[in-house]
């Protein structure tokens, strides 16, 4: 399967985020969507297509 690039762009960016914020609070999430607006559009598309993909990524 492909995985869009701007999904692989939204989980470095959710990664990075966790730099500053060490869990998935209101505020992890706030600063997710001020770096990458369309953030949600990606979590749609990994939920559906890439629960292996997320599993590898978050412990
Ligand atoms: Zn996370």
């Amino acid at each position: 399967m492909l995985t869009p690039p701007e999904v692989i762009d939204s989980v470095v960016v959710h990664e990075l985020c966790h730099s500053k914020e060490m869990n998935h609070s209101a505020r992890f999430y706030a600063e997710v969507l001020r770096v990458f607006p369309t953030y949600w559009e990606q979590d749609k598309w990994l939920k559906e297509n890439g629960d292996i993909l997320m599993a590898m990524l978050e412990n």
